[in-house]
């Protein structure tokens, strides 16, 4: 058997030690006779799963006991409409910070649920940078402020938390949640689907602070009214069951590696080794502002665009597969969760050096 080193941006690697947990306790999980897969979401077995999924988050994300953990479906474009159908009847007006392709697909849906404020927008800038709060218009009766906290497609990351005053903010950290600790109590609601840095798709993490639930449109499908899951433990519906399980053996593989604290290490010493190649070379370049720079998605271009199919072979070639950049952007994109280890990040610097050197 031999595993690549996986770049895609999602569904993306998972932790090597996970999928072999998962694949020993395939036929029986822990003397139960079952797979995890053929469990009643009901009974005792999967009901300890989901509780152990829920504590190692909250623990992980030191989340405050004022805020409700909601494993629920429909992942993050779901979320473009469930987070308004939720939370913009209190006011009847959101404000949207547009910072690529993610955020501007959130604003765009929520307009359809009620009054959508772009309050400020990188698009002057092909989106190579987080505005600077100073610049945002903001409406102090909105229901939020939405931003994505990292914009997948083209690597834009914030690395400061805005400051949206009473009003809660609202964050899609799909991309980046449990890269590096955040604090919790600073959003009103988080959401995530779990196949960037979580788990398989299929399973979309809400956390959500109390005082946002019963504000629901009435025509809110009941299966994604955040207090209808809130009051039902996320199993008004059948949750993904599966998924949960996965997620609470990377929650379990986060705390082991030390936490969030050492995880973000980690991505920084990764992140850091990709980028400084990048700025040295000539050859290769990527225009995000600096100090935006993702660390989890690593966009970059070749100074010549004709040998892009052949540095996508060379890669292949050397077990690094999925480097193609987002169809709307071409290029090359490097995603490089929590589970790509250090190797993978050494081996295609040290390919992308041996292309250029065979190019330049
Ligand atoms: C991947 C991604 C999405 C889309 O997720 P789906 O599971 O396809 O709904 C939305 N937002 C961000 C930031 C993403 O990275």
């Amino acid at each position: 058997m031999t595993r690549v080193f996986n770049f895609s941006s999602g569904p993306a690697a998972l932790p090597e030690p996970v999928l072999r947990q998962a694949a020993a306790e395939m036929l029986d999980w822990q003397g139960s006779g079952m797979s995890v897969m053929e469990m009643s979401h009901r009974g005792k077995e999967f009901m300890s799963i989901h509780a152990q999924a829920q504590s190692l988050l909250r623990e992980l994300l030191s989340i405050p006991p004022n805020y409700r953990v909601l494993f629920m479906q429909g992942g993050a474009i779901g979320e473009n409409a469930i987070v308004p159908m939720n939370l913009i009847g209190r006011t009847g007006r959101a404000d949207y910070i547009v910072t690529g392709d993610w955020s501007a697909k959130s604003a765009k849906e929520a307009a359809r649920y009620g009054k959508v404020n772009l309050a400020a927008s990188a698009e002057g800038s092909n989106y190579t940078e987080v505005p600077p709060q100073a610049t945002w218009k903001l409406d102090p009766g909105a229901s939020y402020v939405h931003i994505c906290s990292n914009e997948t497609i083209r690597g834009v990351e914030y690395h400061w938390t805005p400051d949206a005053g009473k009003v809660p903010l609202v964050a899609d950290m799909s991309s980046n949640i449990l890269s590096r600790p955040i604090d919790v109590g600073r959003y009103g609601l988080i959401y995530a689907g779990a196949q960037k840095n979580m788990g398989p798709s299929g399973l979309t993490v809400v956390i959500v602070r109390e005082d946002l639930l019963g504000h629901a449109l009435p025509a809110t499908p009941s299966a994604f009214n955040y207090q209808v899951q809130s009051e039902n433990d996320s199993m008004y519906n059948t949750p993904p069951t599966y998924a949960i399980y996965i997620a609470s053996l990377v929650f379990g593989w986060l705390k082991a590696q030390g936490g969030l604290a050492a995880i973000e290490r980690h991505n920084r010493d990764k992140a850091a080794i990709l980028y400084d190649y990048l700025d040295r070379s000539a050859f290769y370049r990527n225009t995000v502002a600096r100090e935006d720079r993702s660390l989890m998605n690593v966009p970059f271009r070749l100074k010549d665009e004709s040998l892009d199919d052949a540095f996508l072979q060379g890669a292949q070639a050397r077990g690094m597969v999925q480097l193609k950049g987002h169809r709307s952007v071409g290029g090359m994109r490097a995603s490089i969760y929590n589970a790509m280890p250090m190797e993978g990040i050494r081996a295609l610097v040290a390919y992308m050096e041996e292309f250029e050197a065979g190019h330049a």
